[in-house]
C-alpha cells in the first residue's frame, strides 16, 4: 500500500484505529491514543458513515498525523484505499459554503478527496459527477 503524494509528508505516528473503534470513542468522549476527538470533522464521518457518498469507496482506518515540521497536536485523518494507495477522506458541504450552506452536521458528508476534487464548488443539482473508472 502506497501512501498518496498529497499526504505522505504528513508526519504519522501509531497505529492505525479502525473506524469502529474510533466512533465508539467519539461517542464515548474518550480520547485515542492521546488525541481529544474534538473536531467536527469526525462528527461527520461518525454521522454520515465512513463511505465515500459519490463513489461509495469504503474508509478502512484512522491515521494519527500531524503536518511536517510543525509542533501542532496530532489529529486523525480517514483512508481508504484504491488502486494500491491511500485515498484521504473529506467532509463536503452538501450546500456549499460560499453558496449560502450551512456549517451545521445536516449539511456537511463523508467524501474522497478525489471526489470533493471533482465536486468542487457545485451545488447538488448543477453537479455532473464523473465516476471513476473501476
Ligand atoms: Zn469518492
Amino acid at each position: 500500500m502506497n501512501r498518496s503524494k498529497h499526504t505522505k509528508r504528513y508526519e504519522r505516528r501509531g497505529r492505525m484505529v479502525s473506524p469502529q473503534t474510533f466512533f465508539a470513542a467519539l461517542r464515548a468522549g474518550e480520547p485515542i491514543q492521546g488525541v481529544w476527538l474534538n473536531s467536527r470533522r469526525y462528527h461527520v464521518f461518525c454521522e454520515s458513515g465512513a463511505t465515500c457518498v459519490e463513489c461509495g469507496l469504503e474508509g478502512l482506518y484512522f491515521a494519527r498525523e500531524r503536518s511536517p515540521g510543525q509542533k501542532g497536536k496530532f489529529h486523525f485523518n480517514l483512508y481508504g484505499i484504491q488502486n494500491g494507495t491511500e485515498v484521504l477522506f473529506t467532509r463536503d458541504h452538501i450546500q456549499p459554503l460560499s453558496k449560502g450552506g450551512s456549517n451545521k452536521l445536516e449539511n456537511q458528508q463523508t467524501m474522497c478527496a478525489f471526489c470533493n476534487q471533482r465536486k468542487g464548488n457545485k451545488t447538488p443539482e448543477s453537479s455532473q459527477v464523473v465516476k471513476a473508472p473501476s
